[in-house]
């Protein structure tokens, strides 16, 4: 079993960055959501679970490319799962996750992620859910959960357009909380499904 994480965005990406605060500082997505993604990999590593970057690069890859390489890696192996990170954006607050619409496997990695974020975050952030079909993530269409054939999580990790959302997401101890989130999640999945 192995886990794909996919940092999504490249330096490029149009339009995917904070606005610029008072103090003159910036939150670009892709930064951060490589930097999380880094901090993931490196919990995996020193527990011994099995990742791969799904981008190494710092350009943009396409979705379409990216779907290709997240295929390349199921396709060896049947229980690989993908973990995407992303920073959301359009004025609201709090974190929320994304599975492909209908009932996968992707709804129980995302169940436990929820749980993981919930304990974490619960007191202090707004857990955004989706309650309707039974399982608390929102079904989306975004391009790569929709079309890889592997397990996808897509993670938005509080609103970098909202500024108490940004700070703690620019923040080192906020960066270090998601990953550890992302991380037991990806202990239990391995933990839990891994074995079989
Ligand atoms: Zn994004």
């Amino acid at each position: 079993m192995v886990v794909i994480l996919d940092n999504g965005h490249g330096a490029e990406t149009a339009g995917k960055c904070s606005p610029v605060w008072a103090d003159m500082t910036q939150l670009k997505e892709y930064e951060f959501n490589r930097d999380v993604t880094a901090l993931i990999a490196y919990k995996c590593k020193m527990a011994h679970i099995p990742f791969v970057m799904l981008v190494p690069e710092y350009s943009d890859i396409s979705l379409a490319e990216r779907v290709k390489r997240a295929d390349a890696v199921y396709r060896k192996d049947r229980r690989a799962f993908l973990f995407s990170i992303h920073a959301n954006a359009g004025g609201g607050t709090g974190w929320e996750a994304w599975t492909s619409k209908g009932k996968t496997k992707s709804d129980e990695y995302c169940t436990i992620l929820y749980e993981e974020a919930e304990r974490a975050f619960g007191k202090e952030w707004k857990i955004r859910k989706d309650t309707l079909d039974g399982d608390p993530d929102k079904e989306s269409q975004f391009y790569i959960l929709k079309h890889t054939k592997c397990p996808a999580v897509l993670s938005e990790n509080f609103f970098m357009d909202t500024e108490r959302d940004c700070r703690f997401i620019m923040s080192h101890e906020g960066r270090e909380r998601i990953a550890e989130v992302h991380f037991r999640a990806i202990k239990r999945i391995f933990d839990e499904y891994g074995k079989d």
